[in-house]
């Protein structure tokens, strides 16, 4: 019998899926992990499930207690099922500039929400601070931090890096993705030197972040905007700290519209714009490297959370960008 037991049980292990069109184009085989394809639909279900756990085991969280967390839609959606499912309430401060369809979502799955306005990290106001506030003064209430608490990445480190050493039968080349809290990057990153030092681990990074710039100069310096969501920081969190990277790659918006519409149409798979990301900078980084390598990255999560953005002419019109 092979049955799951609940949702907990069903978060990971997601399938490895090679991305034909580009595979063929570039001459090596970028492959993609199906994150989309996590019972919360999103690669922060596995942080979520972690940093509950983590906080339970530390006897921080008790029955009928509030997971707290600043986010912008995916490790909230994440925290509110398991919630639900471990019995837990869910509490969500989000910046208003998120998708309407992660809001709703979270409200439906039963999280309270709160949007606040898009503030930098430096205001005191800013969501994932505000949310660190709001979680202290509550009793019975855990602050998930999942850009600096460990837990996060080490869900990454444990389950998805040793998943894609087992699905590639260790032929690993190079490892690519953008960073948000960057837990998936640094878990995996850390997970694949130590099974080999020679797989290459690049950032992949949108306009608008201050990682390009730290990974090539040392200095975070931001440059540009992007219509991606989820991705990009203009800080080294905890998650990312004495993590191995060996270089970055730089992302704009026209060229992850292209990559998503190519893997829509040709690949028949609808994703989100962070997928463009960084299956735009797998395919950078096979021109690179050349032809014969295996190129690992993630499929975060599915178009359909952004379909009144990424996949609406006027949307876009209105951004200064068109369907590609
Ligand atoms: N893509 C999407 C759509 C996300 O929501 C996130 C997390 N905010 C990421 C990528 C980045 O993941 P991580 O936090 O592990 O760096």
């Amino acid at each position: 019998m092979d049955i799951k037991n609940g949702f907990v049980d069903t978060v990971g292990n997601t399938p490895l899926i090679r991305i034909n069109s580009f595979s063929e184009e570039t001459g090596c085989e970028i492959l993609g992990k199906a994150e989309f394809l996590n019972p919360g639909g999103s690669v922060k279900d596995r942080a979520a499930l972690y940093i509950i756990e983590d906080a339970e085991a530390k006897g921080l969280l008790k029955p009928g207690g509030t997971v707290v967390e600043g986010t912008a839609g995916n490790t909230g959606i994440g925290l509110a099922h398991i919630c639900n499912a471990k019995g837990y309430k869910c509490l969500i401060i989000i910046p208003e500039t998120q998708s309407q369809e992660k809001i709703d979502t979270l409200r439906v799955l039963g999280a309270e929400v709160r949007t606040v306005p898009a503030v930098p990290y430096k205001n005191p106001n800013n969501y994932v601070k505000l949310s660190g506030r709001v979680a202290a003064e509550m009793d019975n209430a855990i602050w998930a931090n999942q850009f600096d608490n460990l837990a996060n990445r080490q869900a990454h480190y444990e389950t998805t890096g040793p998943e894609m050493w087992t699905q590639t039968d260790g032929k690993i080349d190079a490892w690519v993705a953008a960073t948000g809290t960057g837990g998936t990057f640094a878990g995996v990153s850390l997970f694949l030197k130590e099974k080999n030092p020679d797989v290459k681990c690049v950032v992949a990074d949108p306009m608008g972040s201050g990682l390009y710039s730290y990974v090539k100069t040392g200095e975070i310096k931001p440059e540009g905007k992007s219509v991606t969501e989820g991705i990009g920081n203009s800080r080294i969190t905890a998650n990312m700290e004495d993590v191995p990277i060996d270089d970055a790659i730089q992302i704009d918006d026209p060229e992850c519209l292209r990559v998503i519409y190519q893997l829509l149409k040709r690949d028949g798979l609808f994703m989100g714009g962070s997928v463009g990301i960084n299956v735009g900078a797998a395919v950078a980084l096979a021109k690179q490297m050349g032809p014969g390598h295996t190129i690992v990255t993630v499929l975060c999560d599915g178009g359909a959370r952004y379909q009144s953005r990424l996949y609406d002419p006027q949307w876009l019109a209105a951004k200064g960008l068109s369907l590609p």
